[in-house]
């Protein structure tokens, strides 16, 4: 199928008062049309900074220090600036995982989805456009479309504000969808909900999606491939059923025994140890120090990522991953 999204060998680094901070090394993902995504990996490991990196929303004091991003074959980094803002406005919807930020405080919901239905697509009388907003607030399962497009942002809840967003980058017809946490902070009700709606979206837009979550379940449920991210490292790629079935990573292996969701019936069992710091990275395995499996080797020189399973396009960055699948997770029965 064709590529969409194409990010290749990414760096990114954050200036901060004492140094720098490397917080995505040597990262690559691809996207291609009609495909959900997955990215997942703990808090802080960089998710919704390579998101940042990909619409070129990085903090000020971030930069993208090396590699390519490449959406629909044109080349991101050197785009202009008023290129950039067209493919946000137009083809990427990236709704992100801060949404107060993205909304603009002054207007109201109803002003800023008419807003962007106007620029992007034909409208009539002002009453049909009411009911094209009304229409696109409804279809994100926004309660009371009518008084909800009445309201500023700030009188709208954090998941509210995420479904607000989501509609107006629907109202682009976008062709890639990058959404960071969207269903963090929902009830299980409406994360149900909001879950059936991403499924509608992608066969009715044939769009691709790009879903950050922490959540495996989440991404076990709607995703057709995953991408798994420890301190700013891409440990795993594959399809879901493979890398959630036979993982070949031990962080992935690891991450999988603590999913309630995916765990089942087995007792659910944290990492030992912690994410380590950005600002100073060690020689060797990123995940060494909490690895079941580390040997010496895995503690000097860079760790390349192998192939497992080249036709399934399923990838491990570990020495050691051939032993991880001979040893599928070990969590004891209950
Ligand atoms: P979460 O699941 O909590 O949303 P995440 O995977 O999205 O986490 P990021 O927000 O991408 O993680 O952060 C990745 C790393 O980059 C963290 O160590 C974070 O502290 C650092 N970082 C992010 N933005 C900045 C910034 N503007 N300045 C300095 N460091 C930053
Ligand atoms: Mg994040």
């Amino acid at each position: 199928q064709e590529t969409l999204l194409s990010v290749d060998s990414l760096d990114v680094k954050f200036e901060v008062p004492d140094g720098t901070i490397h917080a995505l090394r040597d990262v690559s993902l691809a996207v291609r049309k009609g495909e959900t995504v997955g990215l997942a990996g703990e808090s802080g490991s960089g998710k919704s900074t390579l998101a940042l990196a990909i619409v070129q929303y990085l903090d000020a004091n971030g930069w993208v220090d090396d590699g390519s991003i490449t959406f629909e074959g044109e080349d991101l980094l050197s785009a202009s600036k008023s290129d950039l803002r067209s493919i946000r406005g137009n083809r990427i919807a990236h709704v992100a995982q801060n949404p107060a930020r993205s909304l603009n405080p002054s207007m109201t919901i109803g002003a800023q989805v008419r807003e962007t239905i106007e620029l992007h697509q034909e409208t009539g009388s002002s009453e049909e456009t009411d009911e094209r907003v009304y229409e696109v607030l409804d279809q994100v399962n926004l309660p009371d479309p009518a008084g909800i497009a009445e309201r500023y942002p700030h009188e709208l809840s954090g998941g509210q504000q995420q479904r607000a967003l989501l509609a107006i980058g629907l109202s682009c017809n976008p062709d890639l969808l990058i959404l960071d946490e969207p269903t963090t902070g929902l009830d299980v009700t409406t994360q149900a909900k909001f879950l059936d709606l991403v499924e509608d979206l992608k066969t009715e837009y044939d769009a691709g999606i790009l879903l950050i979550t922490h959540n495996l379940g989440v991404i076990s449920e709607i995703a057709d491939r995953v991408n798994i991210l420890y301190a700013g490292e891409m440990l795993e790629k594959g399809p879901v059923d493979d890398v959630f079935t036979a993982p070949a990573n031990p962080y992935t292996q690891a991450l999988l025994a603590t999913t309630p969701e995916i765990a089942e019936d087995k007792e659910v069992k944290p990492i030992p140890g912690r994410i380590p710091e950005l600002d100073d990275i060690p020689d060797g395995c990123i995940f060494a120090d909490r690895c079941e499996f580390a040997t010496d080797e895995c503690t000097s020189g860079d760790i390349e990522t192998e192939t497992v399973d080249a036709e399934r396009d399923h990838e491990s960055r570990c020495l050691h991953w051939q032993d991880v699948l001979d040893n599928p997770i070990d969590v004891p029965e209950k």
